[in-house]
This record gives structure tokens, C-alpha cells and sequence, in this order.
């Protein structure tokens, strides 16, 4: 008998488990419908249909992958965010449904700066796959964007993001590292950055640690070292009535808070993420 979809995925469930991968059924699913470019309900839906052995090998392999701890969209090379599909590659922080809440928050104050002044620019700081900065873009077309970022590697990405989900013409990218050359002023600054005590890195989970760059994770010693770098140099390279926009850890609140505080900001709004833990503060 031929192998059938529903088959392979029943043998790629038993695999993850065995390999103790928490969620394994649904990791199953998403890593043969993406390979196989289908839907989750696609999927389902054609589950008595053979497979080929290309397709079976390269099925196989995946699962191997995942087995091993590599995350799923790691694997499959994209993932979504925010409606739209992102290209990741090694030095880019694979973004998360909990960044989709800063992006939320921030929306109104791009659609309501663009609406008084005709345009509202934006600059993100260590930009990565340039997830926050595009779905922005993609939220106000009066809006122009900056991603800035150490890695080449992750501009490039983030370019070749902006084209494929037709951002491209208002979005720049620019190297550097935090503020160094950032020059002029911006309706809003927004980050998610690095956030996690240095001595917490390597105790994250293998997807995490092993999978994302170390430098999209890494804080420093109290995981608040960017946060002052921003806190100091945003004031410079704010609009009056700009906005600083940021991801904070779920226990960062208050410190985050005071450091602004001391540089002069007011805390305008702060939102917790999917879990239920503060994500967001808005200055
Ligand atoms: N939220 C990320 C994690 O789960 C950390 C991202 C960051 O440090 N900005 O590891």
C-alpha cells in the first residue's frame, strides 16, 4: 500500500513524542502542511492521499529536525506575523504572537500621527526580520520606516521582507549599533530588544538559546542595558509628542518605568501580552 498522508503524519506525531517534544501532533501538522505548501484544513482534508518519496524523505528529515529541538518555523525558513509572512534567517529573532500586542498598542499613535501631519516615521531599533516595522507600514500607508540593526545579515532580511509583502518603497534600513548612527528625529522609536539577563540565556529552552541569536536575547547583567542606552539617546531623536514604543520582559515594568521616567518621558499606556504578563509600555 502506498504511504498516505495521514500516515506520515501519524508516524511524525509518534517520532516528536518520542523525542519528548511538548505539542507534537500540532508541530506534526504544521511543519508536512507547510513543506507541502497546504493548509492545516488542506491537510485534513487530503489525509487518504499518497505521498511521494521525495516528498516522504524531505518530510522525514524535517521531523528529524525538530526532533533534534530546532524550532518549526526555523525549519520551514518563515513564519507570519501580524498577517504577514516574514523570512527568517540565523542572525534574526523568530518574532512572537507576543510582539504582535506592542504593534497593536502602537497603531493608533502611527494612524493618528500620520493623520495630523500627512506622514509619521517611524525607526526600529535591531529591526531582525523587520516584523514590527513592516506590520506598521502595513497599518498606515502614510507611514515611512527605519529598521536599524548590528547585523547585515538581518537588514538584508529585512529588505528582502519589506519586497515581499510590497513594503519595500517605505522602508529603509540602516546598520548600527543602537543609536550610533541614527541621525534626525522620528515620530516614533519602537524595540523589542534584547531583554534577558545574561546569566538567564543559557538556561532558555534548546529552541530558544540554540535557534535565535544570542544578541537578540542578551541584556546584560540585569537584562537592562539597551533599555538605558534608548532611555538616554530617544530624547535626542524624538518629535515632540513622539513616542517610544517597547517589549519589556514580564518582571521589567517598574525598572524600565523609572529608567524613562529619569530621562524626562511619561508612561503613556502599558498592555500585557497573550499570557497575561505586562509586554508593553508605551512613553
Ligand atoms: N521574548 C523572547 C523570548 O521568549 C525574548 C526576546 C527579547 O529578549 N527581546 O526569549
Amino acid at each position: 500500500m502506498p504511504e498516505t498522508l495521514d500516515s506520515l503524519l501519524a508516524e511524525s506525531r509518534d517520532r516528536l513524542k518520542e523525542a519528548g517534544i511538548e505539542g507534537a501532533a500540532i508541530d506534526a501538522r504544521h511543519l508536512i502542511s507547510g513543506l507541502l505548501g497546504l493548509s492545516l484544513a488542506g491537510l485534513m482534508a487530503r489525509g487518504g492521499e499518497p505521498v511521494s518519496p521525495q516528498d516522504a524523505a524531505r518530510i522525514r528529515a524535517a521531523i528529524e529536525r525538530r526532533a533534534a529541538r530546532e524550532p518549526v518555523y526555523r525549519i520551514l525558513g518563515e513564519r507570519e506575523f501580524h498577517g504577514l509572512t516574514f523570512r527568517l534567517s540565523k542572525e534574526t529573532l523568530e518574532p512572537r504572537p507576543d510582539t504582535e500586542t506592542l504593534v497593536d498598542c502602537l497603531i493608533p499613535y502611527v494612524r493618528r500621527i500620520a493623520a495630523r501631519k500627512g506622514c509619521c516615521r517611524l525607526i526600529d531599533m535591531g529591526t531582525g526580520t523587520g516584523a514590527i516595522c513592516l506590520a506598521l507600514l502595513a497599518a498606515a500607508l502614510e507611514a515611512r520606516g527605519f529598521g536599524t540593526d548590528i547585523s547585515e545579515d538581518a537588514l538584508a532580511t529585512a529588505r528582502e521582507n519589506a519586497k515581499r509583502n510590497g513594503l519595500a518603497d517605505r522602508f529603509q534600513t540602516l546598520r548600527s549599533d543602537w543609536f550610533e548612527t541614527v541621525e534626525g528625529r522620528f515620530d516614533i522609536i519602537v524595540s523589542n530588544p534584547p531583554y534577558i539577563r545574561s546569566s538567564v540565556v543559557g538556561e532558555l529552552e534548546p529552541e530558544v538559546r540554540y535557534h535565535d541569536p544570542a544578541a537578540a536575547l542578551d541584556g546584560g547583567n540585569d537584562g537592562l542595558d539597551v533599555y538605558r542606552a534608548i532611555a538616554q539617546h530617544a530624547g535626542r531623536h524624538l518629535e515632540t509628542d513622539g513616542v517610544v514604543g517597547l517589549e519589556i520582559g514580564f518582571d521589567q515594568k517598574h525598572a524600565v518605568t523609572a529608567l524613562f521616567q529619569a530621562q524626562g518621558f511619561r508612561l503613556l499606556e502599558s498592555a500585557m501580552d497573550l499570557g497575561g504578563n505586562d509586554r508593553v509600555l508605551i512613553f
